[in-house]
């Protein structure tokens, strides 16, 4: 998300004559965009912006700026104590940086802009794009879920959804600038609504776009998932047969204390069906270990959820207590020991379940869009199977951005190894 917010703002500024430097030496502004999601997250901003600062020290006149959620959400602590920073600027307010970047050049004063907004989806601006293969679309921004744990809808606002058209417009201009995959972006992708026109409407009218090979979303939310939008993917090709499914966690008391708005039963009911409907599906999920009153029991029943559905990777998070949200106040947290204790072993059984789910595609012949060489040789090139495995495999006579036949010869943790079929 924040990656393609950083394009965007790149784009923003590009449009009125302001050019990348080529190092952050050179630079007579620097720009941090930040997420404010976990305590980790913030640190290393913290840290960064003390770099910034030493900049500023033998250079003055640089433009210091901090972007995004902690902006949002840290403003008057940013202002109190790192007064090398100029600019404060909210996700709602990128539209406004060109001019505050001219302001502050002509006056000394701090500019600080967090305003929120019901409507900024920022349509008809188009984000400088780096890479070649994938472009993030966000079609949708804000939260209305109200997770107890999730500072999202604090700092990012009220969801909001952007035209088809202007969606559309910018796909087709990123195809014509070479992108082949799409990844559309939004906190709840699937809560997208324009008009009457639900996320399932828009993933079909996208897939359509011609030039498209790949098309894939996140981060959907599990109580917005239903039978057509599974049938829509299994039955379009270009839709990538992989789905990232968070979990949280699995006993029924933590998914209501989170305010999830499922149980453990519905969960795994949707899992079941994905992998019902959609052949070769990869399944990827986000877990929280130690939320407040997460008990051993409690603990246990996300492993138990784990072990029936063998996500094919997951990503897993220590709570984290963040401000304004309702988890806060919850009178019994957990201690660091014992969450990092139940972090290690949720890891090491995903681990588990990740060769378990990599080694069934050994033998098999899967198709895999060549992307980058990789980094163990420059014999080798790395790309992504449709259910989103990364596989290294021999060169040969392919270039980058095909798609083509490979079998699966060994699968060692989260990386396969494959061989051109007919090599
Ligand atoms: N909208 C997405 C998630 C966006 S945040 C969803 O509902 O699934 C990305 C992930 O960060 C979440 O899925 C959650 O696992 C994690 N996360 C969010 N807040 C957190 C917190 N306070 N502590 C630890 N992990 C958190
Ligand atoms: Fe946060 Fe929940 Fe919204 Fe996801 S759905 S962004 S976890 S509040």
């Amino acid at each position: 998300m924040n990656v393609a917010d950083s394009e965007l703002i790149e784009g923003i500024l590009q449009k009125e004559g302001f050019l990348q430097a080529e190092s952050i030496n050179d630079a007579s502004a620097i720009f941090i965009n930040t997420c404010a999601v976990r305590d980790h997250a913030e640190a290393k901003v913290h840290s960064r912006l003390g770099n910034f600062n030493r900049i500023k020290k033998e250079k003055p006149d640089v433009i210091i700026g901090m972007l995004g959620c902690m902006a949002q959400n840290l403003k008057d602590e940013i202002l109190e104590n790192k007064p090398y920073v100029d600019i404060v600027l909210g996700p709602d307010s990128y539209r406004k940086l060109p001019n505050l970047i001219n302001n502050r050049l002509k006056d000394q004063k701090h500019i600080v802009d967090t305003k929120l907004s019901r409507f900024e989806v920022y349509d008809g601006l188009f984000p400088s794009r780096k890479e070649g293969i994938n472009a993030w679309v966000s079609i949708m921004r804000g939260c209305d879920k109200f997770c107890t744990f999730c500072i999202v809808p604090f700092t990012r606002g009220r969801e909001r959804s952007r035209s088809p058209e202007s969606i559309v417009q910018e796909i087709e201009q990123a195809i014509s600038n070479g992108f082949v995959e799409i990844t559309l972006l939004g906190q709840n992708v699937n809560s997208y609504k324009f008009n009457g026109f639900d996320f399932t409407d828009l993933l079909l009218e996208v897939s359509k776009i011609s030039g498209l090979e790949r098309l894939r979303y996140t981060s959907p939310h599990p109580s917005d998932v239903n039978e057509r939008l599974l049938q829509i993917m299994a039955d379009t090709p270009n839709i990538c047969n992989s789905i990232h499914f968070p979990l949280q966690a699995g006993s029924n008391k933590i998914l209501k204390r989170m305010n999830r708005t499922y149980t453990k039963d519905h969960f795994l009911h949707y899992a079941q069906m994905i992998r019902d409907i959609i052949p070769g599906v990869g399944i990827s999920t986000d877990i929280i270990v130690g939320f407040p009153g997460e008990t051993e029991e409690d603990f246990q029943e996300t492993l138990d959820v784990m072990d029936q559905i063998k996500f094919d990777s997951a990503f897993t998070f220590k709570y984290s207590s963040r401000p304004y949200t309702k988890a806060i106040e919850y009178d019994d947290h957990i201690n660091e020991d014992i969450k990092q204790e139940r972090l290690e072993r949720l890891i090491e059984l995903q681990k588990e379940h990740t060769l378990i789910r990599n080694q069934e595609l050994v033998g098999e012949t899967v198709k895999v869009l060549v992307e980058k060489e990789s980094k163990k040789s420059d014999k080798y090139w790395s790309g992504r199977t449709d259910s989103n495995k990364w596989v290294i495999f021999e060169k040969g006579k392919v270039n980058v951005k095909e798609i083509i036949p490979v079998r699966i010869t060994a699968a060692h943790g989260v990386t396969l190894r494959g061989q051109i079929e007919g090599n």
